[in-house]
């Protein structure tokens, strides 16, 4: 019985989990996709469960080559907290943009 599965290409058997604290992150080996399995979404901000899945894009960046998205990472986006980019989001209808970007060295 599959507990778990890919919320982006419905993969239930090449996944890999990994524990960080209480989480555990799980990797699809099929579509690169990371999320963290069981927890409930809930916004951390004012604990609203009504929050939407959306994908943040990845990006890693090898030396002396152009950022590419590595894979894809499963987030809630609150609908209060994060309107506007809750908004972008379905307008755009692409990942949203990291977190991060990782900054060139010196
Ligand atoms: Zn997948
Ligand atoms: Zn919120």
């Amino acid at each position: 019985m599959a507990l778990v599965r890919c919320p982006r290409c419905d993969e239930d058997e090449e996944l890999f989990g990994s524990r960080d604290g209480d989480t555990i992150t799980v990797t699809c080996g099929s579509c690169g996709c990371v999320w963290d399995r069981d927890l409930t979404p809930r916004c951390p901000t004012c604990g609203r469960d009504d929050v939407r899945a959306a994908y943040r894009a990845i990006l890693d960046k090898s030396r002396g080559t152009q950022l590419s998205i590595q894979s894809m990472r499963l987030v809630y986006l609150c609908p209060d907290c994060d309107r506007e980019q809750l908004a972008a989001y379905l307008r755009s209808n692409t990942p949203l943009a990291p977190d991060e970007l990782p900054v060139d060295g010196d």
